[in-house]
């Protein structure tokens, strides 16, 4: 073991923050904790910042700020809020930085950790689905590590272990299938945001969970996984495995196929960061095959789960395609939590927003946002005519 090594969460009041938190209280010994972000969550983001010995929180919405440093008065913790204030966090002086916010809210935060070449650990797939050129461009030259956290490329990752690029023939990306595997397209329309959210397997933040459901995670982890590997995505299939025991696979050259397998416990993947390159024990459930007794894979089915169709074509079509993805995608999932459209339209309003003209490709972080936040805008008037 190589001395302490100072860690920041953002999005640590969020379920990877939490389980990233988990983790480190569980070494002191090993991790030293520097700055906790949250988007509104004030008084849970006070709490964890008093029982790790935080030295900075942040909190997203700034009219909360008054309360955090109410809360934090005589802990010798800092509190400060807004954008400046995330990004603060983001690029201070822990050298190892969880980016687990959700959604493209993070890309801004996560690239202030790159530029200043932090090991990042990667969960926040929406800032890799709209900016990973320009994130991987800057992680090379910043010298910044980026070690993917989703459960997926985590796997891909460790299977890779030591192979070169000329070595892989393909990525195989399993996907539980999501509660609604074996629904009908006319069962799907009648689903409501408490029965998209029951995750067979994963217990997740609301807007990860109806993406399982759409099948739009994997979508979304098809580009994400693009930029990590830099592989096309006709050499990158998924594959519905409804046991989550088997994350990913590699296919290499010779025929051989790798696989890392493990219980359904987000604290594997984020430990195998955390510890990077060493390993440190979990408190996760062990696997147990002979228990479990039957494996299972299938093609996923793209009629009944369109998402996974559209977001291959806005890969392919690249330019300013995945960030429209992404963007619909958040506001017809916010929508459809809030009640305000069917299940069913997630898919729709995003595909109907992929057909209007698109925008060239962003050549700065600040035209990513630019173009997030005019699709935000159109995709949010789509929701409202949908629902009327
Ligand atoms: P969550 O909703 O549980 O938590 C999100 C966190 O982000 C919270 O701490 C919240 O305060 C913060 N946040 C939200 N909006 C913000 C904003 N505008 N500004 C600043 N902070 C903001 O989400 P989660 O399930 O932990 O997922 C986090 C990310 O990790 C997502 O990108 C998700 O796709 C990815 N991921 C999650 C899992 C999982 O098991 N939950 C697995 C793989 C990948
Ligand atoms: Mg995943």
């Amino acid at each position: 073991m190589s001395g302490i090594k100072t860690v920041s969460i953002l999005g640590a009041t969020g379920s990877v923050g939490g389980s990233t938190l988990d983790l480190v209280q569980r070494s002191p010994d090993r991790f030293e904790v520097i700055a906790l972000t949250a988007a509104t969550r004030v008084d849970e983001l006070a709490a964890a910042a008093r029982t790790s010995g935080a030295k900075l929180a942040v909190i997203g919405d700034e009219s909360l700020l008054p309360r955090l440093r109410e809360q934090l008065a005589g802990t010798g913790c800092r509190a400060e809020a807004g954008a400046d204030a995330l990004r603060e966090a983001a690029a201070g002086e822990a050298e190892w930085v969880m980016a687990a916010i959700v959604g493209c809210a993070g890309l801004d935060p996560v690239m202030a950790a790159i530029e200043a070449g932090r090991t990042v650990a990667l969960a926040n797939k929406e800032a890799l689905v709209t900016a990973g050129s320009l994130m991987i461009d800057a992680a090379r030259s910043s010298g910044a590590t980026i070690l993917p956290v989703d459960s997926e490329h985590n796997a891909i990752f460790q299977c890779l272990a030591g192979s070169t690029a000329d070595q892989i023939a393909k990525l195989v990306l399993t996907a539980s299938g999501g509660p609604f595997l074996a629904r009908s397209r006319a069962e799907m329309a009648t689903m409501t945001p408490d029965q998209a959210v029951a995750h067979p397997n994963w217990s997740m933040g609301a807007k990860i969970s109806v993406d399982s459901a759409t099948m739009m995670n994997k979508g979304l982890e098809l580009i994400e996984a693009h930029h990590l590997f830099g592989l096309p995505a006709d050499r990158i299939e998924i594959l519905v495995h409804p046991q989550s025991v088997v994350h990913s696979m590699v296919e290499f050259v010779d025929g051989s196929v790798l696989a890392q397998l493990g219980s359904p416990d987000m604290r594997i993947p984020i430990a195998f960061a955390l510890a990077f390159p060493e390993r440190i024990p979990t408190p996760a459930a062990r696997l147990d095959l002979g228990a479990l007794g039957t494996l299972s894979f299938q093609a996923p089915d793209e009629r009944r789960f369109p998402a996974l169709r559209i977001a291959r074509e806005a890969l392919e079509q690249g330019g300013a395609a995945p960030i429209m993805l992404n963007a619909a995608n958040e506001i017809a999932v916010a929508a459809f939590l809030a009640g305000r459209i069917g299940f069913l339209d997630i898919a729709a309003l995003v595909e109907h927003v992929l057909g209007q003209a698109s925008a060239t490709a962003p050549r700065s972080i600040a035209e990513v946002i630019d173009i997030d936040a005019a699709i935000r805008q159109a995709a949010e008037a789509m929701t409202k005519e949908r629902a009327a």
